[in-house]
């Protein structure tokens, strides 16, 4: 261990995975650098500042905060000294076609008289959300907390009673209607999967771990935006040691036998680790930076993409009150809306489209008396075979914005002094994700039934991966999550 102490970690990516496996490691010991590609840290946990609008071109929702908590305490510090949190009451505002709007609150009472509204017995509600607690139980346990990475760790950890309780034979949404008999909470409900950015009916019921996540934790936003997440992280990283190199891309890794040696950027520049963590993704690495042969490449393909998005960002000159901080407007089909993204991989005629107005809560985020926009529709991944133009893409912000005019944002075009647009190409440009894709990979009980590729590589031994394409997935405090198992593995797999 302590020869251990001294191995020098190469982390490719400053992404919020590679961060946390950087902080991890250097706790530990390890001499860590850190090389990204952009001008700034935080991957997709980024954000745009233009006419007195603040943007979170990332996540916009934080749930789970004690997983980045512990980051901080395990250096003896405390996370409210490098950004503050609130939690955000309604949770979530939704809007269906006819008009109904139904809140989400975690308090039981309020949560009640909401269902009530949409016409679901209250009972029911609890009944499903008590389920979905059981779920998470179930599966931090072991998925989250022990980072378990293959059917063999899962059958040896959770045994076959266990096992049973996964409520294995069921879609998520199959679950979900199962327990609600409303069709508008079907809907939101089974709107949770888009935490990890795939289907309800094609996802495992054990999914429906996620409303137990927002219900039982909360749900946070972070006073002055996302990003102040990756500032307070930057100084943590700064305090304890962590060399970040930013504008570093790299564009190769060298091997020799079974174990990765050198990293090569594009300036032709290198540096050599005795252990390397990718935050890049899996399929990315393996393709342009190791250059695997097709066999091993096709190996790979059950780790397919999570869907993209449209990031759609609207600085208005003037404010809708009746949006809540995050909202969501309802597709008329959205059995529908999920075939369309994840089967038949077309742009959806008439998607599910999440809004963010952050100004509802925090008015440093636009001047005042205009609300600030981000709508994020998710759409297909890039399909390669059957590549879509810019020209595409608009189509169906135009589409997105006369829906949302039709649902009550009036006139909202008239209103728009500052916008700003990311379709799945740029998204695959700015952080090199596989295909545009924004949560890593797929959760799709067919394909791989949740499991993302391993942390270890199972080709260089020396090689870890971290962030939404290995295990646990995406979603920001599951990345955090994975930093932490890496560290673990990589201890694990140093002092063996
Ligand atoms: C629009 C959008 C909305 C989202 N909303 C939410 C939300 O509300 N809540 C939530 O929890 N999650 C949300 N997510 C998901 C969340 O942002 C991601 O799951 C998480 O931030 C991904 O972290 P990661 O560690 O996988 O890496 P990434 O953020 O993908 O970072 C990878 C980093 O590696 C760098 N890199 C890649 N290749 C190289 C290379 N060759 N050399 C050097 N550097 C390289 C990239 O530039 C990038 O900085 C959202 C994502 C998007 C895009």
């Amino acid at each position: 261990m302590e020869n251990s102490k001294r191995k020098k970690v190469a982390v490719i990516g400053a992404g919020l995975g590679g961060i946390s496996a950087a902080i991890s490691l250097a706790q530990e010991g390890y001499e860590v650098d850190v090389y990204e590609k952009n001008d700034k840290i935080g991957g997709k946990l980024n954000v745009l500042t233009e006419q007195g609008y603040s943007f979170d071109l990332g996540p916009s929702i934080l749930t789970l905060p004690h997983i980045f908590e512990r980051l901080f305490e395990r250096s003896g510090r405390k996370s409210e000294d490098y950004f503050t949190i609130r939690p955000l009451r309604p949770h979530w505002r939704n809007f269906f076609e006819d008009g109904t709007v139904v809140d989400l609150y975690p308090e039981k009472d309020l949560m009640a008289r909401e269902a009530e509204k949409v016409g679901e017995e209250p009972g029911r509600v609890e009944a499903f959300l008590d389920y979905c607690g059981g779920l998470y139980d179930l599966v931090d346990r072991g998925y989250f907390q022990q980072g378990l990475d293959t059917s063999r760790e899962f059958r040896e950890f959770y045994g076959l009673t266990n096992f049973l309780q996964f409520d294995l034979f069921r879609t998520m949404h199959g679950s979900v209607a199962r327990h609600l008999t409303s069709r508008y909470l079907r809907d939101v409900f089974d709107f949770f999967i888009k935490y990890v950015g795939s289907s309800a009916y094609d996802a495992p019921a054990f999914m429906n771990c996620l409303p137990a996540i927002q219900f039982r934790y909360d749900l946070w936003y972070v006073d002055g935006g996302m990003y102040n997440i990756a500032r307070g992280l930057l100084r943590l990283m700064d305090e304890i040691g962590i060399r970040v190199h930013l504008n570093s891309e790299v564009s190769e890794i060298r091997t020799a036998e079974s174990r990765v040696t050198e990293l090569i950027f594009g300036n032709g520049s290198t540096v050599q680790a005795d252990i390397v963590v990718s935050n890049m993704e899996v399929i990315p690495v393996y393709r342009d930076l190791l250059h695997e042969g097709p066999q091993f490449l096709h190996s790979l393909r059950r780790f397919e993409p999570t869907c993209s998005g449209l990031v759609i960002d609207l600085g208005l000159d003037t404010q809708y009150p009746q949006l809540a901080h995050h909202n969501f407007f309802f597709s008329g089909n959205q059995r529908e809306h999920f075939k369309s993204v994840f089967h038949k991989r077309v742009l959806p005629e008439d998607p599910t489209i999440y809004l963010v107005a952050a100004s509802k809560t925090d008015p440093t985020v636009a001047p005042p008396g205009c609300d600030c926009l981000k709508i994020l529709p998710h759409i297909p991944h890039i399909v390669p075979e059957r590549p879509l133009a810019v020209a595409d893409y608009v189509r169906l912000k135009e589409r997105i914005l006369d829906k949302l005019e039709s649902m009550g944002l009036k006139d909202l075009r008239k209103h728009v002094v500052f916008e700003h647009f990311w379709t799945p190409l740029d998204i695959e440009r700015e952080y090199r994700s596989n295909m545009g894709s924004i949560y890593g990979v797929v959760t799709d009980r067919f394909k791989n039934f949740a499991f993302k590729a391993p942390k270890q590589s199972t080709k260089y031994s020396n090689l870890f991966f971290v962030g939404g394409s290995v295990n646990p997935g995406g979603g920001m405090p599951m990345v955090v999550q994975c930093g932490q198992n890496v560290c673990r593995r990589v201890l694990e797999w140093d002092v063996s």
